[in-house]
């Protein structure tokens, strides 16, 4: 059977290249190809002799998820939208900013966790993405963005009057696991992928700049901390147990008590000293100042930031969710109390709407198309009159 080599990290391929009787600097060699050139091509890798060329077309390939749309926002905002098989999409998003670019990337086609107000969680649950289809985001998002110009960034701790021509300059800086899927609910793929992330063969990333965001599986947390401690965003989205579980279902697995206790854990090896909240703010919902109090109680013993993230309203089938995006006002007056207790607090910007940038949208659009294309299919091939 053909391996696909981008399912490998750097430990994986230096295996498969040794049950080949290949040295492991050739694993390395075809490593750099791959994620720091992103070339697919076997024949192109021209510092590699012939003869394991052609090993390598006969026994390996690389393939990437197809990309079905590539759109880019009035803000510079660009999501694609890529192919994961039998009607299944994801999407990947690059927020590009003064100092930075990042990838928002999916790890899962649709979500079990199941939270009220996602939009991918109404998808329900498709599978899990191979190693290749989560590294394969950021693959194509470099290979992309390379070729259309655009914003380049100085890699962290490298000087930026390096090399006048910018051949070191990188399109994507920071990398956050916040698209969709619950990524601890995927973790071998996931962990292997981060190993990628951070590998100097590969992306070369700071473990700093590459962020697992979790809605708080805290068995799976703790694993994280041991395998491949990166920094951590937790969705809290409600001050108490009682409101968390109507939000996000799974609190009732590992309620809030103990999810504190795993950020405290988490941080023991974090390669930040925080962990970064994320809260979406859901008007009437969980954006009162009573919440906000009861947050700094929960929050107290945890070093922390929060990120407010206005909810960004979807519509299931034809019928809109029942959730309201908190105004403005009510946003700065939540942050205000946090910020007063010393908490750091940040609002996210919402960006890329005019091209449905917001998490599981696109995807949730093709989803839909295509389970009523496959009932049309269903319904044409019954026998008439039934
Ligand atoms: N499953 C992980 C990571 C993906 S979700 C998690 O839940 O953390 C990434 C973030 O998008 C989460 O904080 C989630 O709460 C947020 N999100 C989901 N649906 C949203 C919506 N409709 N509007 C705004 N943010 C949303
Ligand atoms: Fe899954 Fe995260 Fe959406 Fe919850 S918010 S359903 S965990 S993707």
């Amino acid at each position: 059977m053909t391996s696909n080599l981008l399912d490998y990290d750097g430990p994986g391929l230096a295996e498969w290249f040794g049950a080949r009787g290949e040295k492991p600097f050739r694993a390395r060699q075809v490593m750099k190809w791959m994620h720091q050139s992103q070339v697919a091509d076997f024949g192109a890798m021209t510092d590699l002799a012939k003869s394991l060329r052609a090993k390598l077309e006969a026994e390996a390939e690389i393939v990437l998820p197809p990309v079905i749309r590539d759109n880019v926002a009035s803000d510079g905002t660009r999501k694609w939208l890529l192919d994961v098989g039998v009607g299944n999409a994801v999407e990947a998003v690059f927020i590009p900013e003064d100092d930075r670019g990042t990838l928002c990337i999916s790890t899962q086609a649709g979500c079990a966790v199941d939270c009220a107000f996602c939009s991918t969680g109404k998808q329900g649950f498709s599978r899990n993405l191979t190693v290749a289809e989560i590294i394969g985001q950021l693959f194509l998002a470099n290979k992309l963005l390379r070729q259309s110009g655009g914003a380049r960034y100085v890699p962290e701790g490298m000087d930026s009057a390096f090399d006048p021509m910018a051949g070191h300059l990188r399109p994507v800086t920071n990398v956050v696991m916040m698209g969709m899927g619950e990524p601890l609910l995927n973790f071998d793929a996931t962990v292997a992928a981060l190993n990628l992330m951070l590998d100097d063969n590969a992306y070369g990333l700071s473990r700093r700049r590459v962020t697992v965001s979790t809605s708080g599986v805290v068995p799976m947390m703790d694993r994280l901390r041991d395998a491949c401690p990166v920094a951590l965003a937790v969705s809290l989205h409600a001050p108490t147990d009682s409101l968390r579980d109507t939000l996000v279902p799974l609190n009732r697995k590992y309620p809030l008590r103990e999810l504190m206790a795993a950020c405290l854990r988490y941080l023991e090896k974090a390669p930040r000293d925080f962990i970064t909240f994320e809260y979406i703010m859901l008007s009437g919902v969980n954006d009162t100042p009573a919440h906000a109090r009861d947050l700094i109680a929960l929050t107290r013993d945890v070093p922390c930031k929060f990120n407010l993230i206005p909810f960004n309203p979807f519509s299931v089938g034809n019928v809109p969710v029942q959730f309201q995006r908190s105004d403005p006002a009510r946003i700065r007056a939540f942050a205000e109390i946090l910020m007063q207790a010393g908490i750091v607090t940040t609002t996210r910007k919402t960006r890329g709407d005019d091209i449905d940038a917001a998490c599981g949208q696109l995807a949730g659009e093709v989803a839909d198309r295509t389970k009523r294309v496959i009932r049309l299919q269903r319904k044409a091939a019954e026998p008439s009159g039934v």
